[in-house]
């Protein structure tokens, strides 16, 4: 299998943060059910019901994303129970037309539940039913009164707030998704190999057992070829490391072009490879491995004017019933060990 890099993604990544969405909660159910006293204490019994109202519906913002795990719907309660709780507390201005005070909360809650976008759109459609509670004529709804100085100032200090919430949002996500690359991009070079750009052992034996696991379940047959290159170090000793490793390259690419998709070519040691072969009886594995041996056989790797010619020796084993992975892997090497022995440029077992 060519590791194919399998992105998470997730459409909204605030939601990686649930514990904070239920943190909020929490903290406005405990904020209004403490104002709700406040004003019971102060005999402003209509201020004190709405504030109980609004702690009840955070405790079932809360109680969504504890009981049910769905911290969308949570968030949207928590979101827009708050732009309700404002809207009254604009109206009415609560204790001595000070509600409005609250309204610097809205911002940085509204980018951070909602992203950046959303969270914007919807602080503007916030701005405007705002500004129109509190320019209705108290003549036509009876309402707290405002000068408009404070109006204007509020309008200011909350488009300010506005901003700075959303450069904050901003520059979060961006060193979030920074961090996302580089974590992705660590987490494939850890499986990789750096010579040949191919699986690394690591790699290998993550799908070797998985693999595994799948064979059991499916009973599908899993063949794997270990193969090791002959007289590999007479190329060393006589050309240069160098076009060792060239070799090692022009080798992973003949192979890569040989594989099915679902097939994994790892480098399994210096000058060693290993093929997976998914849903591949030993008979196939076999034919695919004659088809490289014959691929092998007219091809040169052309090295700084030298002419490289390569051979493989080859050992082959097919999963069986309770074998282990490195039960698995001993056989090919025993089989790989007889190619050796039989005078190399061999695969084992003959079919
Ligand atoms: P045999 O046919 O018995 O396999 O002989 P061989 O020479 O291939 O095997 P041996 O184990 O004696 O030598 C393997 C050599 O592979 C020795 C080591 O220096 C070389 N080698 C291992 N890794 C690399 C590498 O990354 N680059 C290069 N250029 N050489 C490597
Ligand atoms: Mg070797
Ligand atoms: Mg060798």
């Amino acid at each position: 299998m060519r590791e194919k890099a399998k992105m998470n993604h997730i459409d909204n990544e605030k939601f990686h943060q649930p514990h904070v969405i239920s943190l909020f909660a929490l903290v406005g159910m405990s904020i209004t059910a403490i104002m709700g006293l406040i004003g019971l204490f102060n005999k402003n019994f209509v201020l004190a019901i709405s504030l109980f109202i609004a702690s009840f519906i955070y405790f079932i913002g809360y109680y969504t994303y504890k009981k049910f795990n769905n911290v969308k719907l949570s968030s949207a309660i928590i979101l827009y129970s708050l732009y309700i709780l404002m809207f009254y507390l604009m109206y009415t201005g609560g204790v001595e037309n000070t509600g409005p005070l609250w309204v610097f909360i809205v911002a940085p809650v509204s980018v951070f539940v909602h992203g950046l976008k959303r969270g914007l759109i919807e602080l503007m459609l916030f701005v405007i039913i705002s500004i129109a509670i509190m320019s209705i004529p108290a003549e036509i709804i009876p309402h707290t009164v405002y000068s408009t100085e404070f109006k204007l100032r509020l309008l200011y200090s909350f488009l300010t707030v506005t901003f700075l919430s959303a450069l904050y949002e901003y520059s979060r996500d961006q060193s979030y998704q920074h961090t996302l690359k580089l974590s992705e991009k660590y987490q494939r070079l850890a499986h990789l190999d750096p010579l040949t750009q191919l699986s690394n052992r690591r790699a290998a034996l993550t799908i070797l057992k998985r693999e595994q696991a799948r064979v059991v379940r499916s009973k599908e047959p899993l063949s794997i070829i270990l193969c090791d290159i002959d007289h590999f170090k007479k190329i060393n000793d006589k050309y240069g490391h160098n076009a060792g490793d060239a070799v090692l390259i022009e080798l992973a690419e003949i192979f890569t072009h040989s594989m099915r998709e679902q097939d994994c070519i790892a480098r399994w040691g210096g000058e060693e490879f290993l093929f997976i072969l998914p849903q591949t009886q030993a008979e196939s594995a076999n034919i695919l491995a004659e088809k490289i041996q014959a691929k092998l056989q007219h091809h040169i790797v052309h090295y700084e004017g030298h002419d490289i010619n390569i051979r493989m020796s080859m050992g082959i084993e097919q999963f069986k019933d309770n074998q282990s992975i490195d039960e698995m892997i001993n056989c090919a090497d025993k089989q790989l060990y007889q190619a050796k022995s039989a005078g190399r440029n061999q695969i084992f077992p003959k079919f």
